[in-house]
C-alpha cells in the first residue's frame, strides 16, 4: 500500500469536508428554492463565513442565481438563492419491452427532449441501437455540461458495472449491458433497476409536504412484479444487489411457471401480464388484450374484464400481506396498471389485508398512487445521476462543525 503523508491526508479531509458541505447547500437549495444565506446557516448549522464563501463559489460557477424575493425578516429584504435551470443537464435511459427511451434533462429532472428506440428480440442489434441513441444525446448537451447517464434496467444486474445477471421478462440473462451502452460514449454510467429506481423517484423528487414516508414498498407491475423496498430512508440492496426481488416470492408452491425458473412466483398472478392471462382464459376468442384495455373494459361494464380483476385483487392483495409482514412498511405505493385500477381493485385489496393483518397493525398503513404514475423509473434514473453530486457524502452532517471557516 502506498505510504500517504500526514499533509496530503489532511489535505483529502478538508476537501471532502469542503466537497460535502457544497453539496448539503446545492441539496438545500434544490428542495426549497429561495433560501436566505441566513437561513442556510441556520438548517445547515455552518458558520456565516463558510456559508458565504460556499455560495460565493456556487455563483461563480454558475450552479446558483439570486433573487430578489428571499423568505421575509424584517429589516433590508434577504436575497433568496435558486439552483439554475441549466447549470447542468442528466441523461436518464429505461429499458423496456414496450417503450425504451432516452432523454435529457435539467437539474430538476424536467425533461427537455426524448428519443423512442424501437425494441429488437436480438439483445445485441437493440443495445447498438440505443448506445447509439444515448451517445447523440450525450453529445448534444456534453457542451452545456453533463453529469451523466442513468439507466433503469427491469431485472437483476450488478449496479456498479451495469451487468445484467437476469431481465426474464427481456429474456436477458448475464449479459453485459451496462459495457455495451457505455463503450465510447463520453459520460459516467450510473445503473439500477426500474423498480428501485421508482422508489428512489418518490424520495428524490418528492414536492415539499408531500415526502413518502421513511418506510414504503414501491410496487411496479410491468411487464412482471418489481419492487423497490426503502427501509428506514434507504434502498434495501441486499448482498450482490440481489435483495428485495419479492416479485418471485412463491404463492403457490406447484404453480404456474415463471421466467425465472420457478413456479408459483407473486408476479405470475399479479401482474399485468398476469391480468391479460385471467382476461384470456375467460374470452379466448378475444385474442391478446392489454392491462389498460382489460381495466377500460371493466369499467364499460364488460363482466369478463370485472371477474379477471377480482381475481387479480385477491393476488395482490396476499402480496401485500406477505410485504407488510416482511418489511412494516408504513405505505405500499403504486405503478402502472395497479395504481389506475386502484377504484376497481382496491376495495377487494383492502379485503385481503383486512382478513389476515389484525387491525392494530393496520392503523396506520396506507397504499397510495406513485407521484410521477408511469414516469417513475425514468425519474428515478435522472434522480439517480443528481443524487451523485448533491447527496451530501455520508460524513457531511457529523463533520459540519469541525468545518468553521475552512469551508
Ligand atoms: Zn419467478
Amino acid at each position: 500500500m502506498a505510504p500517504v503523508s500526514p499533509t496530503g491526508r489532511r489535505a483529502l479531509r478538508k476537501a471532502d469536508l469542503r466537497e460535502s458541505n457544497q453539496r448539503l447547500i446545492l441539496n438545500l437549495i434544490r428542495q426549497t428554492p429561495n433560501l436566505s444565506r441566513a437561513d442556510l446557516a441556520q438548517m445547515t448549522g455552518l458558520p456565516a463565513s463558510s456559508i458565504t464563501f460556499i455560495v460565493k463559489r456556487l455563483l461563480r460557477e454558475g450552479w446558483l442565481v439570486e433573487s430578489r424575493n428571499g423568505s421575509s425578516q424584517p429589516g433590508r429584504p434577504p436575497i433568496g438563492l435558486r439552483l439554475r435551470r441549466d447549470a447542468s443537464h442528466v441523461v436518464g435511459v429505461e429499458i423496456s419491452l414496450s417503450r425504451t427511451r432516452v432523454v435529457a434533462a435539467d437539474v430538476f429532472g424536467r425533461i427537455l427532449r426524448q428519443r423512442l428506440v424501437a425494441w429488437h428480440p436480438d439483445p445485441h442489434v437493440f443495445l447498438v441501437r440505443l448506445r447509439s441513441a444515448i451517445a447523440a444525446m450525450v453529445d448534444k448537451y456534453a457542451r452545456d455540461g453533463l453529469l451523466g447517464v442513468g439507466v433503469a434496467i427491469p431485472g437483476t444486474i450488478v449496479r456498479a458495472s451495469g451487468h445484467v445477471v437476469a431481465a426474464e421478462n427481456l429474456g436477458w440473462f448475464d449479459l453485459p449491458v451496462g459495457a455495451m451502452l457505455s463503450e465510447g460514449v463520453p459520460a459516467r454510467f450510473f445503473f439500477e433497476n426500474n423498480a428501485k429506481l421508482a422508489a428512489f423517484a418518490e424520495q428524490w423528487f418528492s414536492q415539499p409536504g408531500r415526502q413518502p414516508p421513511q418506510n414504503f414498498v414501491f410496487v411496479t407491475a410491468h411487464g412482471g412484479i418489481g419492487t423497490g423496498v426503502v427501509v428506514d430512508g434507504r434502498l434495501l440492496q441486499g448482498s450482490h444487489d440481489l435483495g428485495a426481488e419479492f416479485g418471485h416470492t412463491i404463492l403457490f408452491p406447484d404453480g404456474i411457471p415463471c421466467p425465472c425458473g420457478n413456479r408459483g412466483c407473486w408476479e405470475q398472478y399479479a401482474s399485468d401480464r398476469a391480468l391479460m392471462r385471467l382476461y384470456a382464459e375467460r374470452e379466448p376468442q378475444a385474442g391478446p388484450v392489454a392491462a389498460g384495455e382489460i381495466v377500460a373494459r371493466a369499467r364499460a361494464g364488460d363482466p369478463a374484464a370485472a371477474e379477471a380483476l377480482a381475481e387479480v385483487a385477491l393476488y395482490v392483495g396476499l402480496g401485500f400481506v406477505n410485504l407488510k409482514q416482511a418489511f412494516s412498511p408504513e405505505a405500499i405505493i403504486l405503478g402502472d396498471y395497479l395504481a389506475s385500477a386502484w377504484d376497481l381493485i382496491g376495495e377487494a385489496v383492502w379485503r385481503v389485508l383486512r382478513e389476515r393483518i389484525a387491525p392494530r397493525y393496520l392503523s396506520h398503513f396506507r397504499i397510495l398512487a406513485a407521484q410521477h404514475a408511469d414516469e417513475a423509473p425514468l425519474m428515478g434514473a435522472l434522480g439517480l445521476v443528481l443524487a451523485q453530486f448533491f447527496t451530501p457524502l455520508e460524513t457531511a452532517r457529523v463533520a459540519a462543525a469541525p468545518a468553521a471557516g475552512g469551508a
